[in-house]
């Protein structure tokens, strides 16, 4: 059987090496130019490889193709595999026929690493076999190959969910739904919610599926669907019987568990993050991580890096990166988790961003805007009436002066920027290890 594999970056490259090693003819073929090392393991491997372009008529004779996250239906190459009908799938469905433990499946628009990350540690704190893959690190089809885990803690984006068919999760968790991504279906959000619906695909009576009660795309898509997997909700004002965070006792409760734990025992703190705990809890719960294990683990996780990081504090001024942050809804949580007065870093790609979801918190809590893009004029047009100070930067070694420059005794600077980073940056990691790096000067000046 003939296999294509179109992208060649860690899901394709390890889609690839696992076709192979199960036997197919596998050609993969990538627009743009192959990482030297991904070439080499291609090569290695006696695996036929394109770059730069590809070879339609040699794609268009396989039998099934492995699409990359990264590639939108929209490309011209996918366009002709599907006039022809060629079945396209994502290399988690590909990888998922080889899996033998058990798969707890994540997805969300924010929080999914974050909560993949505290999932796995729990389950590892309770001495399990678990691998830790998907739209985070490395693949399941590179964890597949490696060996054989009794449970794959797997990040999924909705675009791994849109090629998946046969997927099936033991434990899947869906933390929210907001926009985002739209521009890859066709500017509809409904069609983005159905993709994220598809974590639940396939779930029997055997299975859980776990979720933010009060979101309201999930509660009116829930509505209308008939759900078969045991149904764990998780709430932060609605008392349940699973759980929810009880503000009298600034707690996290979860009774029917008979287990419960306060704010103030968790590393991870400010509401998204009760949220990403609680559906990590009551997935370590149902798979059988007693109550002890759980509050012991949840005092001793480190935090993913990026993700409202605090980077140090300097005559009082405390530095916190969120350069993760690539939407105004994870914007709109760091700003409402942060108490002091903000200095606020913000800007980047905009992605059709509404800012009015945040103007109320804008209001109470940011002094000034450090403004940290190639073209601030959105973000100027938008705050100016509401907020006195605003900076334009172009350089995050500008922007942190800028910020150093006008933050007090008992301020915080918050790099939060609501948008993508591709504008100044490689990716958002990059943002944030420039930001630090410039925190960083600031401590030895
Ligand atoms: P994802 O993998 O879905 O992008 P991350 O865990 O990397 O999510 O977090 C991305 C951003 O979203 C961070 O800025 C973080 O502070 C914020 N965030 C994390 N969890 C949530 C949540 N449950 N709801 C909203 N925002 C969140």
């Amino acid at each position: 059987m003939k296999i294509a594999v179109l992208g060649a970056g860690e899901s394709g490259l390890s889609a690839a090496l696992l076709a192979h090693n199960k036997g197919y003819q596998v050609f993969v073929s990538d627009a743009g130019t192959i990482k030297p090392t991904h070439v080499l393991a291609l090569t290695d491997n006696h695996i036929a490889f394109e770059q730069n372009g590809h070879d339609v008529e040699r794609i268009l004779k396989c039998d099934k193709i492995i699409k990359s996250p990264g590639i939108a239906d929209s490309t011209p190459i996918i366009q002709a595999i599907k006039a022809l009908g060629i079945p396209i799938i994502s290399e988690i469905e590909f990888a998922f026929q080889y899996v033998q433990g058990k798969i707890i499946a994540i997805t969300g628009s924010n929080g999914k690493t974050t909560t993949s990350y505290l999932t796995c540690h729990l389950l590892q704190q309770a001495g399990y076999n678990v691998a830790l893959c998907g739209n985070v690190g490395e693949s399941l089809a590179r964890k597949v190959l490696e060996k054989n885990y009794d449970y794959y803690v797997v990040e999924l984006s909705s675009f791994q969910l849109d090629y998946m068919f046969d997927f099936k999760a033991d434990v899947s968790i869906l933390l929210n739904i907001t926009e985002d991504h739209l521009d890859r279906y066709d500017y509809q959000f409904s069609k983005y919610i159905h993709s994220k619906f598809r974590i639940l695909q396939n779930q029997s009576h055997a299975d859980a599926f776990i979720y933010w009660q009060e979101d309201p795309i999930i509660q009116s898509a829930l509505q209308v669907k008939r759900l078969l997997p045991e149904l764990l909700p998780f709430a932060l004002e609605t008392p349940n019987q699973t759980a929810y965070f009880d503000a009298f006792s600034s707690s996290l409760v979860f009774p029917s568990m008979d287990f419960a734990i306060e704010k103030t025992a968790l590393v991870l703190q400010g509401k998204h993050n009760y949220m990403n705990i609680m559906a990590a809890v009551l997935a370590a719960h149902r798979l059988g991580v007693q109550n002890h294990t759980l509050l012991y683990a949840l005092g001793n996780f480190v935090n993913v890096p990026h993700r409202l990081e605090l980077v140090d504090t300097l005559q009082g001024v405390a530095y916190i990166n969120d350069s993760k942050a690539t939407n105004v809804d994870s914007a709109w949580y760091a700003l409402d988790s942060q108490t002091k007065p903000i200095v606020w870093l913000v800007g980047g790609v905009d992605k059709g961003n509404d800012y009015n979801k945040l103007l109320d918190l804008v209001k109470q809590k940011v002094k000034a805007i450090v403004m940290l893009g190639k073209d601030n004029e959105k973000i100027q047009t938008f705050f100016s009436p509401f907020v006195q100070e605003l900076y334009d930067t172009h350089s995050m070694a500008d922007a942190v002066l800028q910020a150093q420059n006008i933050a007090q005794t008992g301020d915080v600077v918050l790099l939060s920027p609501a948008c993508a980073s591709f504008d100044l940056f490689n990716n958002y990691e990059h943002r944030g290890a420039c930001f630090k790096q410039e925190v960083c000067k600031l401590s030895t000046l």
